[in-house]
């Protein structure tokens, strides 16, 4: 059984989700963290529970989800995974990571791995699915586990709210088509940890995300 764990990093506030199972594999899916307290947060919590992390992993790469993938990388060993067509988003951070006051970002290494729709994404005894969903990013994933019942959907979809589609690379009809065909598609009962703010779930935003009803 797969155990999720959020730690919420930088000033935007962005939710990195430690996965591990009974094997104490972990994988450390967009780590956010910027500040040396918050990379010290996460190491404390991958060394205080014992964790072994085998892979990095982006959803996509927009800076506030790959300001620690560095560290991550260094700390851990660790080679990052991620969709080939979010590479030119990974290389644009250099040009206005001082614009959003993070000159202290420290670049991201290079993927040694791609992940594609239909992939598995595994660590341990676990098995993800991969999602391919574009349109708040070109190369958006998103990891899906049926047995535990929940989807780690970086800026898909929120609470209430989806991810924003003007940055460069976003599509509003893109990420319409991929939350109505591929995230609604998940059971109701699937939990959706989100990239900012709180869990929901599939059900609850089946009903009542504003998507469903908005055109551009
Ligand atoms: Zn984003």
């Amino acid at each position: 059984m797969i155990q999720v764990h959020k730690l919420t990093f930088n000033p935007f506030q962005e939710n990195t989700y430690v996965l591990s199972d009974e094997t104490k594999e972990c994988i450390i899916i967009d780590p956010g963290c910027y500040e040396k307290v918050e990379r010290d947060h996460l190491q404390q919590f991958i060394e205080g529970n014992g964790l072994k992390p085998v892979k990095l992993v982006n959803t996509h790469c927009h800076i506030d989800h790959v300001l620690g993938n560095y560290f991550v990388s260094e700390q851990w060993g660790l080679e990052l995974w991620m969709n080939e067509l979010d590479i030119p988003t990974l290389n644009a951070i250099q040009n206005y990571a001082d614009l959003y006051g993070l000159g202290g970002y420290q670049l991201s290494p290079q993927p040694s791995h791609f992940l594609n729709g239909g992939d598995k994404l595994t660590f341990g005894n676990s098995s993800l699915d991969v999602i391919f969903g574009p349109g708040h990013a070109p190369g958006h994933l998103a990891f899906y586990s049926a047995e535990d019942k929940f989807v780690i959907n970086g800026d898909i979809l929120f609470q209430g709210s989806f991810g924003r589609v003007d940055l460069p690379g976003g599509d509003f009809a893109t990420l319409k088509k991929t939350i109505l065909e591929k995230m609604f598609a998940l059971p109701d009962d699937t939990v959706v940890y989100t990239g900012h703010g709180a869990e929901t779930t599939i059900g609850t935003e089946k009903e009542s995300n504003p998507i469903r009803w908005m055109e551009l």
